[in-house]
Protein backbone atom coordinates (compact mmCIF):
# COMPACT_ATOMS: atom_id res chain seq x y z
CA UNK A 1 0.00 0.00 0.00
CA UNK A 2 1.40 3.18 -0.97
CA UNK A 3 2.07 5.34 2.10
CA UNK A 4 0.04 8.69 1.22
CA UNK A 5 -2.43 7.45 -0.79
CA UNK A 6 -6.00 9.38 -0.97
CA UNK A 7 -8.50 7.21 0.28
CA UNK A 8 -10.29 5.02 -2.55
CA UNK A 9 -6.82 5.45 -4.99
CA UNK A 10 -5.92 2.64 -6.09
CA UNK A 11 -2.22 2.50 -6.83
CA UNK A 12 -0.30 0.06 -9.46
CA UNK A 13 3.18 -0.28 -9.27
CA UNK A 14 5.24 -1.43 -11.95
CA UNK A 15 7.79 -4.09 -10.51
CA UNK A 16 10.42 -3.00 -12.68
CA UNK A 17 9.64 0.37 -11.30
CA UNK A 18 9.20 -0.68 -7.42
CA UNK A 19 12.56 -2.16 -8.12
CA UNK A 20 14.03 0.86 -8.85
CA UNK A 21 12.34 2.88 -5.97
CA UNK A 22 13.87 -0.08 -3.55
CA UNK A 23 17.09 0.73 -5.03
CA UNK A 24 17.24 3.68 -4.74
CA UNK A 25 16.09 3.69 -0.73
CA UNK A 26 18.69 0.95 -0.04
CA UNK A 27 21.80 2.89 -1.65
CA UNK A 28 20.20 6.38 0.35
CA UNK A 29 20.49 4.37 3.86
CA UNK A 30 23.74 3.03 2.57
CA UNK A 31 25.30 6.43 1.71
CA UNK A 32 24.01 7.65 5.00
CA UNK A 33 25.65 5.13 6.74
CA UNK A 34 28.59 4.82 4.48
CA UNK A 35 29.43 8.96 5.41
CA UNK A 36 28.70 8.32 8.87
CA UNK A 37 31.11 5.09 8.70
CA UNK A 38 33.84 7.13 7.15
CA UNK A 39 33.72 4.62 3.82
CA UNK A 40 33.92 8.17 1.41
CA UNK A 41 37.76 9.00 0.85
CA UNK A 42 39.28 11.61 -1.58
CA UNK A 43 41.37 11.07 -4.69
CA UNK A 44 43.42 13.32 -6.17
CA UNK A 45 43.89 13.82 -9.62
CA UNK A 46 47.16 15.85 -11.46
CA UNK A 47 46.50 19.25 -12.25
CA UNK A 48 50.08 20.11 -15.06
CA UNK A 49 51.70 23.01 -16.78
CA UNK A 50 52.11 21.95 -20.57
CA UNK A 51 55.68 20.57 -19.02
CA UNK A 52 54.04 18.43 -17.53
CA UNK A 53 54.79 20.00 -13.95
CA UNK A 54 52.08 19.39 -11.20
CA UNK A 55 50.12 23.12 -9.97
CA UNK A 56 48.11 21.27 -8.02
CA UNK A 57 45.39 18.84 -7.65
CA UNK A 58 41.24 18.10 -7.79
CA UNK A 59 40.02 16.61 -5.06
CA UNK A 60 37.46 13.53 -6.50
CA UNK A 61 35.31 11.99 -4.04
CA UNK A 62 35.29 7.99 -3.85
CA UNK A 63 33.27 5.34 -2.11
CA UNK A 64 34.55 2.44 -0.57
CA UNK A 65 31.90 0.40 -0.25
CA UNK A 66 31.92 -2.64 1.99
CA UNK A 67 30.25 -4.86 -0.62
CA UNK A 68 29.99 -3.49 -4.15
CA UNK A 69 33.83 -2.04 -4.06
CA UNK A 70 34.79 1.25 -5.00
CA UNK A 71 31.94 3.23 -6.44
CA UNK A 72 32.42 6.17 -8.27
CA UNK A 73 30.94 9.47 -8.02
CA UNK A 74 28.47 9.65 -11.07
CA UNK A 75 26.78 6.82 -9.58
CA UNK A 76 25.84 8.35 -5.61
CA UNK A 77 26.69 11.87 -6.30
CA UNK A 78 23.17 12.46 -8.07
CA UNK A 79 21.39 10.58 -5.46
CA UNK A 80 23.30 12.70 -2.73
CA UNK A 81 22.05 15.95 -4.06
CA UNK A 82 18.34 14.85 -3.86
CA UNK A 83 18.45 13.52 -0.17
CA UNK A 84 20.85 16.38 1.05
CA UNK A 85 23.33 14.48 1.94
CA UNK A 86 25.88 16.19 -0.29
CA UNK A 87 26.12 18.66 2.46
CA UNK A 88 28.34 16.09 5.16
CA UNK A 89 29.67 14.36 1.88
CA UNK A 90 30.61 17.48 0.45
CA UNK A 91 31.71 18.86 4.17
CA UNK A 92 33.73 15.47 4.63
CA UNK A 93 36.02 16.20 1.13
CA UNK A 94 36.23 19.74 2.30
CA UNK A 95 37.68 19.04 5.44
CA UNK A 96 39.98 16.36 3.94
CA UNK A 97 41.36 18.29 1.00
CA UNK A 98 41.82 21.20 2.88
CA UNK A 99 44.17 18.43 5.70
CA UNK A 100 46.03 17.64 2.61
CA UNK A 101 46.77 21.54 1.55
CA UNK A 102 47.76 22.60 5.17
CA UNK A 103 50.27 19.66 5.27
CA UNK A 104 51.60 19.89 1.82
CA UNK A 105 51.98 23.73 3.15
CA UNK A 106 54.64 22.76 5.23
CA UNK A 107 56.87 21.52 2.92
CA UNK A 108 59.05 23.87 0.62
CA UNK A 109 58.68 21.21 -2.54
CA UNK A 110 55.25 21.11 -2.35
CA UNK A 111 54.02 24.58 -1.08
CA UNK A 112 53.00 25.87 -4.64
CA UNK A 113 50.31 22.93 -4.68
CA UNK A 114 46.56 24.10 -5.09
CA UNK A 115 43.66 21.89 -4.30
CA UNK A 116 39.93 21.88 -6.38
CA UNK A 117 37.07 21.08 -4.43
CA UNK A 118 33.78 20.42 -6.41
CA UNK A 119 31.13 22.62 -4.18
CA UNK A 120 27.48 21.49 -5.55
CA UNK A 121 25.05 24.32 -5.91
CA UNK A 122 22.95 23.12 -3.30
CA UNK A 123 26.19 22.72 -0.88
CA UNK A 124 27.11 26.21 -1.76
CA UNK A 125 23.56 28.06 -1.39
CA UNK A 126 23.36 26.49 2.38
CA UNK A 127 22.60 29.75 4.52
CA UNK A 128 26.31 28.91 6.15
CA UNK A 129 28.30 28.05 3.39
CA UNK A 130 30.60 30.46 3.53
CA UNK A 131 31.48 30.18 7.00
CA UNK A 132 31.70 26.77 6.75
CA UNK A 133 34.93 26.88 4.17
CA UNK A 134 36.35 29.40 6.17
CA UNK A 135 36.05 28.22 9.66
CA UNK A 136 37.64 24.99 7.81
CA UNK A 137 40.26 26.49 6.22
CA UNK A 138 41.67 27.97 9.52
CA UNK A 139 41.20 25.32 11.66
CA UNK A 140 43.06 22.73 9.27
CA UNK A 141 45.36 26.33 9.04
CA UNK A 142 45.74 25.98 5.11
CA UNK A 143 46.49 28.75 3.17
CA UNK A 144 42.99 29.89 1.64
CA UNK A 145 44.81 31.26 -1.72
CA UNK A 146 45.36 27.46 -2.17
CA UNK A 147 42.00 26.66 -2.34
CA UNK A 148 39.76 26.61 -5.19
CA UNK A 149 36.44 25.82 -5.74
CA UNK A 150 34.64 24.37 -8.91
CA UNK A 151 31.36 25.28 -9.23
CA UNK A 152 28.75 24.89 -12.15
CA UNK A 153 27.20 26.61 -14.49
CA UNK A 154 23.68 24.89 -12.62
CA UNK A 155 24.07 27.79 -10.30
CA UNK A 156 23.61 30.20 -12.84
CA UNK A 157 19.99 29.27 -12.59
CA UNK A 158 19.57 30.57 -9.11
CA UNK A 159 20.20 33.39 -7.43
CA UNK A 160 22.90 35.08 -9.51
CA UNK A 161 23.58 38.23 -7.09
CA UNK A 162 24.04 36.05 -3.77
CA UNK A 163 26.48 33.94 -6.02
CA UNK A 164 28.48 36.49 -6.77
CA UNK A 165 27.94 37.84 -3.09
CA UNK A 166 29.08 34.77 -1.87
CA UNK A 167 32.00 34.17 -4.21
CA UNK A 168 33.50 37.95 -3.34
CA UNK A 169 32.93 37.08 0.68
CA UNK A 170 34.96 33.99 -0.57
CA UNK A 171 37.70 35.67 -2.24
CA UNK A 172 38.45 38.35 -0.19
CA UNK A 173 40.22 35.65 2.06
CA UNK A 174 42.05 34.55 -0.97
CA UNK A 175 40.05 31.33 -2.22
CA UNK A 176 39.63 31.25 -5.80
CA UNK A 177 36.82 29.89 -7.87
CA UNK A 178 36.93 27.86 -11.42
CA UNK A 179 34.34 27.49 -13.48
CA UNK A 180 33.49 23.50 -13.74
CA UNK A 181 32.88 21.37 -16.97
CA UNK A 182 32.26 24.87 -19.29
CA UNK A 183 30.27 24.63 -22.35
CA UNK A 184 27.99 22.05 -21.20
CA UNK A 185 25.92 23.99 -18.72
CA UNK A 186 23.26 27.05 -19.18
CA UNK A 187 25.80 30.33 -18.90
CA UNK A 188 25.46 33.30 -21.24
CA UNK A 189 28.87 35.32 -22.34
CA UNK A 190 27.09 38.14 -19.65
CA UNK A 191 27.13 35.87 -16.44
CA UNK A 192 30.83 34.49 -17.42
CA UNK A 193 31.99 38.22 -17.29
CA UNK A 194 30.25 39.41 -14.47
CA UNK A 195 30.97 36.09 -11.63
CA UNK A 196 34.71 36.59 -10.40
CA UNK A 197 36.09 33.47 -11.36
CA UNK A 198 39.87 32.73 -11.73
CA UNK A 199 39.57 29.61 -13.73
CA UNK A 200 37.70 27.93 -16.48
CA UNK A 201 37.69 24.21 -16.99
CA UNK A 202 37.08 22.83 -20.28
CA UNK A 203 34.84 20.09 -20.30
CA UNK A 204 36.05 16.95 -21.46
CA UNK A 205 32.96 15.85 -24.05
CA UNK A 206 34.94 18.72 -26.03
CA UNK A 207 37.95 17.62 -25.70
CA UNK A 208 37.18 13.89 -26.52
CA UNK A 209 37.54 14.58 -30.91
CA UNK A 210 39.08 17.95 -30.44
CA UNK A 211 41.28 16.79 -33.48
CA UNK A 212 38.45 14.77 -35.27
CA UNK A 213 34.90 16.61 -35.09
CA UNK A 214 35.31 20.55 -36.26
CA UNK A 215 32.48 21.43 -34.22
CA UNK A 216 34.53 20.68 -30.89
CA UNK A 217 37.60 21.74 -32.40
CA UNK A 218 35.64 25.21 -32.67
CA UNK A 219 34.47 25.12 -29.65
CA UNK A 220 37.57 24.87 -27.54
CA UNK A 221 38.94 27.18 -29.46
CA UNK A 222 36.36 29.38 -28.79
CA UNK A 223 36.74 28.80 -25.17
CA UNK A 224 40.15 29.28 -25.06
CA UNK A 225 39.86 32.90 -27.03
CA UNK A 226 36.92 34.16 -24.75
CA UNK A 227 38.55 32.93 -21.97
CA UNK A 228 42.17 34.97 -22.72
CA UNK A 229 40.25 37.95 -23.38
CA UNK A 230 38.60 37.87 -19.95
CA UNK A 231 41.90 37.07 -18.70
CA UNK A 232 40.52 33.51 -16.94
CA UNK A 233 43.08 30.54 -16.33
CA UNK A 234 42.13 27.84 -18.65
CA UNK A 235 42.62 24.08 -17.52
CA UNK A 236 41.51 21.11 -19.67
CA UNK A 237 40.06 18.18 -18.77
CA UNK A 238 40.14 14.58 -20.02
CA UNK A 239 43.49 14.91 -21.78
CA UNK A 240 44.42 11.91 -22.94
CA UNK A 241 46.57 11.66 -25.78
CA UNK A 242 49.72 13.94 -26.77
CA UNK A 243 47.52 14.83 -29.89
CA UNK A 244 45.03 16.53 -27.95
CA UNK A 245 47.67 18.16 -25.84
CA UNK A 246 49.15 19.79 -29.13
CA UNK A 247 45.79 21.28 -29.86
CA UNK A 248 44.99 22.77 -26.53
CA UNK A 249 48.78 24.29 -26.49
CA UNK A 250 48.48 25.48 -29.76
CA UNK A 251 45.26 27.69 -28.92
CA UNK A 252 47.00 28.60 -25.93
CA UNK A 253 45.54 26.64 -22.78
CA UNK A 254 48.29 26.53 -20.03
CA UNK A 255 46.52 24.12 -17.60
CA UNK A 256 45.69 20.12 -18.24
CA UNK A 257 44.34 17.50 -16.46
CA UNK A 258 43.58 14.27 -17.89
CA UNK A 259 45.05 10.29 -18.16
CA UNK A 260 48.07 11.66 -20.27
CA UNK A 261 49.36 12.45 -16.71
CA UNK A 262 47.50 10.56 -14.51
CA UNK A 263 44.46 9.06 -12.84
CA UNK A 264 42.17 10.26 -9.84
CA UNK A 265 44.66 8.09 -7.09
CA UNK A 266 45.28 7.90 -3.24
CA UNK A 267 47.43 11.38 -1.92
CA UNK A 268 50.87 9.04 -2.22
CA UNK A 269 50.05 8.46 -6.60
CA UNK A 270 50.63 12.80 -6.12
CA UNK A 271 53.96 12.26 -4.07
CA UNK A 272 55.18 9.59 -6.37
CA UNK A 273 54.70 12.26 -9.37
CA UNK A 274 56.49 15.01 -7.26
CA UNK A 275 59.56 12.48 -6.90
CA UNK A 276 59.89 11.81 -10.41
CA UNK A 277 59.24 15.68 -11.14
CA UNK A 278 61.98 16.52 -8.72
P1 LIG B 1 34.50 16.72 -12.65
O1 LIG B 1 34.60 17.64 -11.50
O2 LIG B 1 34.33 17.30 -14.00
O3 LIG B 1 35.81 15.82 -12.54
C1 LIG B 1 36.50 15.31 -13.64
C2 LIG B 1 36.11 13.89 -13.92
O4 LIG B 1 36.75 13.47 -15.11
C3 LIG B 1 36.55 12.90 -12.84
O5 LIG B 1 35.57 11.87 -12.78
C4 LIG B 1 37.84 12.35 -13.42
O6 LIG B 1 38.19 11.08 -12.91
C5 LIG B 1 37.48 12.28 -14.88
N1 LIG B 1 38.67 12.31 -15.73
C6 LIG B 1 39.82 12.96 -15.52
N2 LIG B 1 40.69 12.81 -16.53
C7 LIG B 1 40.07 12.01 -17.44
C8 LIG B 1 40.46 11.49 -18.72
O7 LIG B 1 41.56 11.72 -19.23
N3 LIG B 1 39.54 10.73 -19.37
C9 LIG B 1 38.31 10.45 -18.85
N4 LIG B 1 37.49 9.70 -19.55
N5 LIG B 1 37.91 10.93 -17.63
C10 LIG B 1 38.78 11.71 -16.94
P2 LIG B 1 35.04 11.32 -11.39
O8 LIG B 1 36.14 11.31 -10.37
O9 LIG B 1 34.32 10.05 -11.69
O10 LIG B 1 34.01 12.43 -10.96
C11 LIG B 1 32.86 12.67 -11.72
C12 LIG B 1 32.16 13.93 -11.27
O11 LIG B 1 31.62 13.75 -9.96
C13 LIG B 1 33.06 15.14 -11.16
O12 LIG B 1 33.27 15.68 -12.43
C14 LIG B 1 32.25 16.02 -10.26
O13 LIG B 1 31.24 16.68 -10.98
C15 LIG B 1 31.59 15.01 -9.33
N6 LIG B 1 32.35 14.96 -8.07
C16 LIG B 1 33.46 14.28 -7.75
N7 LIG B 1 33.83 14.52 -6.48
C17 LIG B 1 32.93 15.40 -5.98
C18 LIG B 1 32.76 16.05 -4.71
O14 LIG B 1 33.56 15.90 -3.76
N8 LIG B 1 31.69 16.88 -4.58
C19 LIG B 1 30.82 17.09 -5.60
N9 LIG B 1 29.79 17.92 -5.40
N10 LIG B 1 30.95 16.51 -6.81
C20 LIG B 1 31.99 15.68 -6.99
MG1 LIG C 1 35.57 19.27 -11.07
MG1 LIG D 1 34.71 18.87 -15.03
MG1 LIG E 1 32.17 16.45 -15.17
Amino acid sequence: QAKGAGRNTQRFFDPDMQAAVNARSNLEADLRQGLARGELCVYYQPVVDHRARLLGVEALVRWRHPVRGMISPADFIPLAEQTGLILPLGQQVLQTACGQLQRWGERKQTRHLSVSVNVSARQFRQPGFVAEVLQTLQGCGADPRKLKLELTESLLLGDVEDTIARMEQLKREGVGFALDDFGTGYSSLSYLKRLPLDQVKIDQGFVRDVLTDPNDAAIVRTILALAQSLDLEVVAEGVETTGQLAFLRLHGCEGFQGYLFGRPGPVEDIDAYLSHEL
